[in-house]
């Protein structure tokens, strides 16, 4: 049995007498143990860490980045053997584990971009004689607790941004796919990264705690389900640490009846679908407005998701989307469409009976699509995570919109329209973080930011653009006086501008 440890101090270290399983979502087989660490185990990576990093944020910031860009270089080297070892613990087909790596690639690449963005301001004679000017510095020691759904991806977004600006990182990522973040971490030291200044620590609850108490970490990133993230936000914030969490989501589609009905249907079976819809930008719900946009827009889907391939991601590019990431996830998505049935709404894709050939013991979930789903019912106000999408009708564009404003949960919505007032108004009246326009899933490119409102999101700055270097760094001001604008005699007053 492969045994997973951590990566400390620039090479993997053996956990002790804790772990978890590691299952091959396709297979059902538990294919590794994961070390789960202890408060111990954490306290070493910290030491390790606080040690680095006063020598890494002292080296120049191009150099920094020179790093970052040979890992680029790796990340496309290693991209095969990335995708494959993601996809065999997570379950995503081989291109959209791909996408995976290469969505984090693309922050790694904004990153190298630090020496520009790390430039503080300048004020020439501010006052007589007197300059100001800001320096934005790093944290020191930093960490960030990562989900199952993007294991390489999520932690590129936070530890990119925190070592370029010269900050050591410990990543607490899922116990359910470690592997990549592994090969992560040795990647980067092959680039040229100094040993301890990002690390791996892998485990569960107990490894959270101790990183959220610890008091030499000064920041934690987080990304998971909305009360994990409301947990970790609330207890480090009363440990004196900045935050930033993002949790779940229920992302509505709202499809106008002037909209391309075909590219309506087939943006929903992708974002709905794709990667089991383990996505927190998957669409969950979609919002027909009138009963015959709906009939329309039902009559194309059927087809659309009954067609759906489902399949391990050794089957090739023909498999649309695979297993999902546990037994209990299978169970619990199984239980939400029961709730679904029994609390009235109308299975018109019937998923349940769905067994893989050959591989009967993966944890493989056929697509569900509901009609006639109301406000009230548990699949719509339960985050399902699990390819099962939910129609929703409305009778008008107002109570479509006040549907997404609504909800809980605020991290993406779309609408499809060709009504340019239309998606206009919805853009800007939305209560939602990332809005798409005749665009499934609006996850912002990595020079802008990504962040839900509402319970998608606890904190304020967002993820990667100009906010993650904000958060990664704090600002420190300078107002300096040097002797010919020094005046005779104390000053007693605060001094004003006159
Ligand atoms: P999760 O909340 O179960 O786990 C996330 C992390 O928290 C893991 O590292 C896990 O070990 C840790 N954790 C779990 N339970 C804990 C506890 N009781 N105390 C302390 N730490 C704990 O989430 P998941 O199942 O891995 O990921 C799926 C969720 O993540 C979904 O809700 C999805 O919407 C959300 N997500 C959100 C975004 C976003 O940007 N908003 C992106 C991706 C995923």
């Amino acid at each position: 049995m492969q045994q997973i440890g951590h990566w400390i101090e620039g090479t993997e270290v053996n956990g002790g007498d804790r772990h978890a399983e590691v299952f091959n979502p396709a297979t059902g087989e538990v294919q590794a143990h994961v070390a789960l660490a202890t408060s111990d185990d954490l306290d070493r990576a910290v030491t390790v860490a606080a040690a680095a990093q006063p020598d890494w944020a002292a080296t120049n910031p191009q150099r920094r980045a020179r790093v970052l860009m040979k890992f680029v270089d790796l990340l496309h080297r290693d991209m095969d053997k990335l995708a494959e070892a993601l996809s065999r613990e997570h379950g995503k087909t081989l291109p959209d584990a791909k996408g995976d790596v290469i969505r984090g690639l693309e922050v790694v690449e904004f990153c190298i971009g630090a020496p520009h963005h790390l430039k503080g301001e300048f004020t020439d004679s501010a006052g007589p004689g007197i300059d100001m000017y800001s320096m934005r510095q790093p944290l020191g020691v930093t960490a960030g607790i990562t989900p199952f759904n993007f294991p390489a991806m999520i932690p590129m977004w936070m530890f990119a941004p925190a070592i370029a600006c010269g900050n050591a990182f410990i990543l607490k990522p899922s116990e359910r796919d470690p592997s990549v973040p592994m090969m992560l971490a040795a990647l980067l030291e092959e680039a040229g990264l100094p040993k301890g200044i990002l690390q791996v620590v892998n485990g569960d609850k107990v490894a959270v705690d101790a990183i959220l108490d610890h008091p030499v970490i000064q920041s934690v990133g987080f990304v998971g389900s909305t009360p994990i993230a409301a947990y970790i936000y609330e207890r480090a914030s009363a440990n004196g640490k900045r935050a930033q969490c993002f949790g779940g989501a229920k992302n509505h589609m709202i499809v106008m009846p002037d909209a391309d009905m075909d590219q309506a249907a087939d943006a929903l079976v992708g974002a709905g679908f794709g990667a089991a819809g383990e996505r927190c930008m998957a669409i969950s719900v979609a919002v027909p407005v009138g009963e015959e946009t709906a009939d329309r827009l039902i009559e194309k889907l059927v087809p659309r998701i009954e067609a759906l391939k489902v399949g391990p991601y050794t089957a090739g590019d023909d498999v649309d989307f695979g297993p999902v990431v546990t037994a209990a996830a299978k169970t619990n998505i199984h239980r939400l469409i029961q709730t679904g049935i029994d609390q009235g709404a109308e299975l018109v894709v019937d998923g349940r009976d769905f067994k893989m050939q050959g591989y009967e013991d993966g944890f493989f979930v056929g697509a569900h699509l509901f009609d006639r789903v109301t406000k009230d019912m548990d699949i719509y106000t339960t985050e399902i995570f699990g390819p099962v999408l939910s129609t929703v009708r409305a009778k008008t564009y107002e109570e479509a919109l006040g549907l997404a404003m609504d909800h809980e949960y605020g991290n993406g919505t779309a609408i499809f329209t060709r009504d340019g007032d239309t998606a206009r108004d919805f853009a800007k009246r939305v209560n939602v973080g990332m809005v798409g326009i005749n665009l499934p899933i609006p996850v912002p490119l990595a020079y802008h930011t990504f962040g839900g409102w509402k319970k998608s999101m606890f904190g304020d700055l967002n993820q990667h653009g100009p906010d993650a270097f904000k958060f990664y760094t704090r600002t420190k001001t300078v107002t300096a006086r040097w002797p010919s604008g020094i005046k005779e005699g104390g000053e007693f007053s605060i001094p004003v501008m006159e």
